[in-house]
């Protein structure tokens, strides 16, 4: 029996099967082991308000540390993770790991995390929340959650349901990679979002006049909204220069701060984040 099994496997892995198919299901494989292996960890990026220059909180980025592929960067295995269904527990324990990382953080800082479409879909994400906030101890009122176009792309009763109660508890909502959507505008006028975070692409190039253009406008939308605005991948200080100069709120990016390890960035959150009483 075992032989014939082996020899199905052989035949499984035959030249004939499409190599990128064989990498696929590999990757699926080592995916769903990784979890109970707790082969995940999370790193931490600064975010800084422009006008004090204090942090004002940090994001939650999900590493993976394989020990046959080494680090893989999440553009490599969220979608995957998404497909398999793996993003729910796999979501779930973001969200847990990165409340009881910022329960040891000054007080008035805020926690953002990222949330996948399928997690948001997927019943009871909302109790998930409520739970990952009590057990931890962080208020709602420090907790971002980071939402993409594409959760808002099929307008579920769900989703929508999903963020009214999350926004009701005080928690904020952001939409993430501003403007690289088909329809930003039309997302921004049907969902109350209390951040939009404008796409590093349009940071990179806001040397070009029109790049620049469109940046202005979407901070003068965010004001004209009451939405704060965080400029991502703040790479240069000629960009957080153009970015203060038009009133951005928030930037974020290598020049601010890398993602790193939570005990990292415990110290220098202690070192510079603000000190009002304020959650
Ligand atoms: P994102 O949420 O837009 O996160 C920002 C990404 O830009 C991060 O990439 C970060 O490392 C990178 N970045 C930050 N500053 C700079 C900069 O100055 N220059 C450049 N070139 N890049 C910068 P990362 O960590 O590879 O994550 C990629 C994406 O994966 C995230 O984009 C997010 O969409 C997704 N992701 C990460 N963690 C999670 C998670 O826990 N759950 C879900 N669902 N998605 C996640
Ligand atoms: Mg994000
Ligand atoms: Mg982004
Ligand atoms: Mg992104």
């Amino acid at each position: 029996r075992a032989k014939s099994e082996g020899r199905n496997l052989y035949r499984f892995f035959e030249p004939g099967m499409d190599a990128m198919v064989q990498a696929r299901r590999a990757l699926e494989t080592d995916l769903e082991a990784a979890l109970p292996h707790q082969e995940f960890d999370l790193d931490f990026q600064p975010i800084m308000n422009i006008e004090s220059g204090e942090i004002v909180g940090a994001e939650a980025l999900m590493r993976w540390h394989s020990p046959t592929r080494g680090t893989v960067a999440p553009d490599n295995f969220i979608a995957v993770a998404e497909e398999t269904g793996l993003i729910v527990p796999l979501g779930e324990w973001a969200l847990r790991k990165a409340c009881a990382t910022a329960a040891n953080w000054p007080p008035a800082l805020r926690i953002a995390v990222n949330v996948s479409a399928v997690q948001l879909k997927s019943g009871g994400f909302a109790r998930s929340v409520i739970s990952a906030l009590a057990f931890s101890g962080v208020p709602a009122s420090r907790l971002e959650l980071e939402i993409t176009e594409t959760v808002l792309m099929d307008e579920s009763e769900t989703v929508l349901r999903t963020l009214r109660q999350l926004r009701g508890l005080g928690i904020r909502i952001a939409l993430d990679d501003f403007g690289t959507g088909y329809s930003s505008l039309g997302y921004l006028r049907r969902f109350p979002v209390d951040k939009i975070k404008i796409d590093r692409s349009f940071i990179r190039d806001i040397g070009n006049r029109d790049t620049a253009a469109i940046v202005r406008t979407i901070i003068g939308l965010g004001a004209e909204l009451g939405i704060t605005v965080t400029a991502e991948g703040v790479e240069t200080e000629m960009q957080l220069d153009i970015l203060r100069g038009n009133g951005c709120v928030e930037a974020q990016g290598y020049l601010i701060g890398v993602p790193s390890k939570a005990a990292d960035i415990q110290r220098l959150l202690k070192s510079r984040a603000l000190h009002s009483q304020t959650g």
